[in-house]
């Protein structure tokens, strides 16, 4: 089969044929239709400090997928071929407290899909039962592919309640965007994004903003008079992994708000404890999806109306992976689809 493999330590991806995964009995084997590009797939294909320090080639890329089942294994009962799903990219340990407890999100054993173990950039991918989520059929292709990061983003946006609240979204990447979706739909009354990227803050507007500012030009507090918010933002979701985003959000927030914390700094932070502890507000790291009540959650928004296909902005096949990656990494787009069958 055809894959997208990190072959050695160093920079670039190399499109392979490499031989189809084998599948357990407890596991599924899936036809990919479609991937989307995170920026996790740009660490590993850089070949940054992160990488250098986590990948072992080599290794086959990616996590965001959606494909049809062609095989399951003989323990699976409830997945068959020809159905359309999707992966959880975390594989759970299933024997630690949390897994046992139900709680797999915070498994501390969890191995990455296209990190840890050969991923879904290819015409194949393998995963335990347990990591399979079902689409509905007739779903857009695009969205289902992009489960991934839409969970990052619906698991940020309902840490804290948003319903009737005004709320700050830090950066206008591609789960900034969904996460700008997610909480309108979820009843925000204003939804201020902040993001420095001009192409990013226009699709912003399109997510349902009340309005988008560029940080650089304007402090967040400036947007209080004319939304008529009183004292600050009541829930802030940090999706850009930038120091300073955080620092102005802190300082932007209402007494007793809640800030998600989904973005990953790749530096020391210093924060202002004083004003976290006088504020008395919650600050909550976010990773990755919960298992699977964020899924469930995704789907039932999905099916009421949510909308996030403004967010996929550019298509590719999987032979112009070298195109798809770069017009991931150049900030004027959303998130980008390869396209593993045509
Ligand atoms: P992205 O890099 O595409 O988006 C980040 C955005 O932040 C960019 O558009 C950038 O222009 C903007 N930005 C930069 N400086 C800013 C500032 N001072 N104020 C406001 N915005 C600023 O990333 P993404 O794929 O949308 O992911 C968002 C973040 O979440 C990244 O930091 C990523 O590493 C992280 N992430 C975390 C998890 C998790 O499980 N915790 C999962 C996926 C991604
Ligand atoms: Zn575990």
């Amino acid at each position: 089969m055809k894959a997208l493999v990190k072959v050695r330590a160093g920079p670039g991806l190399e499109l392979r044929d490499v031989p189809e995964p084998e599948h357990g009995i407890n596991d599924v084997l899936v036809r990919v239709h479609k991937t989307g590009i995170c920026g996790t797939d740009l660490h590993i294909e850089a070949w940054d400090a992160w990488a250098a320090k986590t990948i072992r080639p080599p290794l086959i890329v990616g996590h965001e997928f959606v494909g049809e089942i062609v095989e399951v294994g003989t323990n699976v009962t409830d997945f068959h071929p020809g159905e359309l799903v999707s992966g959880e990219g975390h594989v759970t340990c299933g024997r630690c407290r949390h897994c046992l407890a139900g709680r797999r999100h915070l498994c501390a054993n969890s191995i990455g899909l296209g990190v840890g173990r050969d991923g879904a950039f290819a015409e194949f991918v393998v995963l335990p039962m347990t990591n399979i989520w079902h689409h509905w059929p007739g779903i857009d292709a695009d969205v289902a592919a992009i489960f991934d990061p839409f969970g990052n983003a619906v698991h940020t946006a309902l840490a804290f309640q948003v319903m009737g609240e005004d709320v700050l979204v830090s950066g206008a990447g591609p789960i900034g965007l969904m996460a700008t979706a997610v909480a309108r739909h979820a009843g925000a009354r204003h939804v201020v994004v902040s993001e420095p990227n001009a192409y990013r803050r226009e699709l912003a507007m399109r997510m349902g903003a009340s309005i988008a500012i560029d940080p650089r030009e304007r402090e967040l507090s400036s947007t209080f008079a004319d939304l008529d918010m009183v004292e600050g933002f009541d829930v802030a979701m940090e999706m850009s992994g930038n120091p300073t985003a955080l620092r102005a959000a802190i300082a932007a927030m209402a007494h007793g708000g809640g800030v998600a914390i989904l973005g990953l700094p790749t530096a020391d932070v210093s924060l202002d404890i004083n004003d976290i502890v006088m504020k008395m507000l919650t600050l909550r790291g976010i990773y990755g999806r919960e298992m699977y009540e964020t899924w469930y959650k995704m789907t039932v928004m999905l099916k009421s109306g949510l909308d996030i296909t403004p967010a996929i902005t550019h298509r590719f096949s999987y032979r112009e992976h070298d195109a798809a990656f770069s017009a991931a990494r150049q900030g004027d787009s959303g998130k980008v689809i390869m396209d593993w069958i045509g």
